[in-house]
């Protein structure tokens, strides 16, 4: 019996395939690479991806603890801004803690002395296609831009973080881009015991070269003396996870229309952020269709596509790349029923690993 749609597919052969790649650089390059939680923290998947990451990394006290519980190997805990309520335990759970500006550096640093400390840096350069997610975008907070700052506490930090690439495909634009940083701020870096050069390198897209990227990261790690860092999160996922649907109606208005038993705002939501559209594979055939989700939401639309056979009620959808910043950020919105997660294991067995129920969507409001 198939499993019940809608859920998310979570496929081990696609993993194994990018994990490879990850393999493959961090032999390459001597950079430790860890899973940035905020793209993707399905726990189910840490045994298959931690014995071929070096830790994790994160953006709030809850990642921190996830990736200390159930990732291990090295845990950095990074936070726009710590409060005074999570700073103790944050403490006690990170191998290292990278404070977002000086003045958080200043406020709890003599709590985390006995742990290295980083500053997370903006060298005021990035490679964004979206201003949304520019941390060099005029008047950012991700990170320090003060230079005559981050100089007057260079003696109590061991290390930077510098997040500066987002989707990156290219490396002669992550090496032009690193140029930049070397120029600007190298007589600092050279002062550090490790550089994390965040994340954002979409090196597991096929045809990515990864020796020349490792060579680049090999020769920043020789010049500054530095242990490199990357903090990949998207690069790790793409392509391994589907969100598998069914077609509940179908209408037309101009054009036929088939409803899912979905949402885009609950189940893939940075499509609505980034103004996207979903993926289906091949998209070929005579029968377009649009596809739409089933919340109140008039523009609650995954994409059209094409289709070999007329679609009939009932009729299953795959819709791709669900992975990397979908399944964090699922949410209950119209009480859409929430995706189960599924793992498809090598041989090919389907396991349902988590399942929702009324019960889940009771206990996320009161
Ligand atoms: C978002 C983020 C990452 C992960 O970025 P990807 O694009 O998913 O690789 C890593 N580090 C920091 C500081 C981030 O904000």
């Amino acid at each position: 019996m198939p499993l019940a749609t809608p859920y998310y597919l979570i496929d081990e052969n696609a993993l194994a395939r990018n994990l490879e790649r990850v393999d493959l650089l961090r032999a390459a390059s001597g950079a430790k690479c860890l899973l940035a939680l905020k793209c993707f923290a399905t726990w189910s998947t840490f045994a298959q991806i931690a014995p071929h990451m070096d830790g994790t990394t994160s953006s709030s006290l809850n990642e921190l603890k996830l990736g200390r519980e159930k990732f291990g190997g090295e845990t950095h805990a990074y936070s726009v801004a710590w409060s005074d309520g999570e700073i103790d335990e944050a403490i006690a759970n990170a191998d290292k803690i990278i404070f977002n500006s000086v003045s958080q550096l200043e406020r709890f640093g003599d709590k985390a002395r006995h742990l290295p400390m980083g500053l997370r840096v903006n060298p005021g350069v990035s490679h964004s296609h979206f201003d949304l997610a520019d941390p060099a975008r005029p008047f950012s907070r991700l990170g320090e831009s003060d230079r005559a700052k981050v100089e007057k506490v260079m003696d109590r930090v061991s290390g930077f973080m510098l997040h500066c690439n987002c989707e990156n495909d290219s490396v002669a634009a992550f090496s032009a881009l690193l140029d930049q940083i070397e120029s600007r701020i190298g007589d600092l870096l050279a002062r550090l015991d490790w550089v994390s050069l965040g994340g954002g390198i979409h090196f597991t897209k096929p045809g990515y070269d990864i020796d020349a990227l490792a060579a680049r990261l090999k020769a920043f790690a020789k010049k500054f003396e530095v242990q490199v860092y990357l903090e990949p999160g998207d690069t790790i996922v793409t392509d391994t996870t589907t969100l598998e649907v069914s077609v509940l109606d179908i209408v037309e208005n101009g054009k036929p229309i088939a409803i899912v038993d979905s949402a885009v705002e609950a189940h893939m939501l940075d499509l609505l952020v980034y103004r996207e559209s979903a993926a289906v594979a091949p998209s070929e055939g005579a029968y377009h269709y649009e596809i739409a989700g089933k919340s109140c939401l008039a523009g609650d639309v995954f994409g059209a596509f094409d289709f070999p056979e007329k679609l009939e009620i009932g009729s299953r959808i795959s819709l791709l790349n669900a992975g990397g910043y979908t399944m964090v950020k699922k949410n209950w919105f119209n009480g859409v029923a929430m995706p189960a997660i599924a793992i498809a294991r090598k041989n090919g067995t389907i396991d349902l690993v988590k399942e929702f129920v009324y019960a889940d969507y009771v206990a996320s409001l009161s």
